[in-house]
């Protein structure tokens, strides 16, 4: 890192102590920052960056609710509002035990990056609460939603803050929140994206991060004249953006190997056929089971229960050609990235938020890999987000085709920006400066314009 960077980050580490997740973001995206800025000096002037760096506001508020055995629980809910210079604040929910500030700070930061490579009018935020739906009824789901809700109301609206799913908040829940706004607040609005298809939602939302990584790792391929059909994909999580990177992945001729979640993964060297792919969703979506079932399901599935105490993970040993992690940040450590380029890896693309380290980003991009970062591989499900926004606003509800169209064109001006953008400062094929500088410059120049605010 250079001077520039080095000042910002140590100024950043002291005034926000104890999140090294918002650290672990910040540094990736100062180092590429500092490219934009010694072509622009008006952005040190200004400040942009050291701006950005600061939340424009972070509510932190109580979520009280009672169990089904009467006892009052109590959670701690939060929402970041990052940067509202090109749109409303936009970005997801997480409900998952390990939420607190520095994780959604770290989040809601990618978030800006993101949602300005998306070509689409949206600021970005991140929100969430250190609830864990694991073992919990869905009658004390709706019951935390709503109280959570009962808070969040006032901080959000259409053209104000615009919620989405991430980690523990999926369709069931986005219905259950958006139950409660309508009540308290007596009007139908587009105040949450992901809804259901015959209450506002869009068609494609749910697929949309999946399809959005795959469509990227296919633009890759492209630029060496190569493509998905035939490749042996290894996919972690089993969620949302997992479920459906294993269905684009078969649309387009690839074999995808692995699922994995918190209790460990699973490794079918006969490949995840649509049969299969139809039983996980049941699990996962349905009945809310353990990926180990898929391995008492099927014969010849290997099961690897998670140790915490090894220094890799052995899913991401297994030879492959392309990985998709797609379950929750810093899930590709040194070790593993070094296994991974053992293994034969020679795409990554990332439908999770920052799941490698920085030392393994850094054995990608050395070893000349094709490597694209979350803030632009995952930014399909913001992108399909923005189109629903899109539709509620003209009360209209555009084909599965003309969505899914959408959204592959605007992979294809993701992947090009960040390619052009790379070779014009210099790094020609680093998606990450890339991501980096293309998404900083849009949202600077805005600032540029809007005074110091
Ligand atoms: P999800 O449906 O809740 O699925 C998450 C999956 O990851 C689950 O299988 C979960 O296993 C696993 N997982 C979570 N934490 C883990 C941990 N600490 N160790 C191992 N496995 C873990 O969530 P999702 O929407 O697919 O999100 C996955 C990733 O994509 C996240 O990084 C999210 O920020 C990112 N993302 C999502 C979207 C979107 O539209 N949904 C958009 C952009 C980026 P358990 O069930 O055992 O916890």
């Amino acid at each position: 890192m250079g001077d520039y960077a080095n000042r910002v980050m140590a100024h950043l580490v002291a005034k926000n102590p104890s999140q090294p997740e918002f650290h672990q973001a910040v540094q990736e995206v100062a180092e590429s920052v500092e490219l934009a800025v010694d072509r622009n000096p008006r952005y040190a002037e200004f400040k942009i960056f050291e701006r950005l760096l600061e939340p424009e506001r972070i509510v932190i508020f109580r979520v009280p609710w009672v169990d089904d055995r009467g006892e009052v629980q109590i959670n701690r809910g939060y929402r970041v509002e990052m940067s509202s210079a090109i749109g409303p604040y936009k970005g997801g929910l997480r409900f998952h035990p390990t939420v607190d500030l520095g994780v959604l700070k770290f989040l809601a930061f990618e978030q800006v990056f993101k949602n300005a490579l998306t070509t689409l009018p949206l600021g970005a935020g991140k929100g969430g609460a250190d609830f864990d739906a694991k073992g919990r009824s869905d009658g004390e789901v709706m019951r935390f939603c709503q109280s959570f809700m009962t808070e969040l109301q006032r901080h959000i609206g259409q053209f104000t803050d615009v919620p989405a799913g991430d980690i523990g908040v999926g369709g069931r829940e986005i219905g259950y929140l958006f139950g409660q706004y309508k009540r308290i607040r007596n009007e139908f609005a587009g105040v949450l994206t992901g809804k259901g298809l015959n209450w506002g939602g869009s068609l494609i939302r749910p697929e949309a991060t999946g399809y959005g990584a795959v469509y990227f790792a296919q633009e890759m391929l492209a630029t060496r004249g190569d493509g998905l059909g035939g490749k042996t994909c290894l996919v972690s999580g089993a969620g949302n953006v997992a479920q459906y990177t294993v269905e684009k992945l078969l649309d387009l001729g690839a074999t995808p190997v692995t699922l994995s979640d918190s209790s460990g993964s699973i490794y079918d060297k006969d490949g995840i056929d649509r049969e299969k792919l139809d039983y996980v969703i049941e699990l996962k979506e349905v009945r809310r089971g353990r990926i180990s079932e898929y391995a008492e399901r099927f014969p010849g599935v290997e099961w690897t229960p998670m140790d915490p105490m090894k220094a890799y993970n052995p899913m991401w040993a297994i030879p492959a050609d392309c990985a998709f992690p797609s379950a929750t940040q810093n899930e590709i450590n040194a070790e593993d990235a070094t296994n991974l380029l053992a293994g034969g890896i020679f795409v990554v693309s990332e439908g999770a938020n920052m799941p490698t380290v920085p030392l393994g980003i850094e054995a990608f991009v050395q070893a000349g890999i094709l490597y694209g970062p979350g803030k632009a591989a995952n930014a399909g499900g913001v992108a399909v987000s923005g189109l629903e926004m899109s539709q509620n606003a003209s009360r209209r509800a555009w084909s599965r085709e003309t969505v899914d169209e959408r959204l592959l064109a605007i992979m294809r001006a993701i992947h090009h920006a960040c390619r052009t953008t790379a070779e014009e400062y210099g790094a020609p094929g680093n998606y990450m400066h890339g991501a980096n500088i293309a998404g900083f410059t849009k949202v600077a120049d805005a600032m540029l314009d809007q005074g110091v605010v």
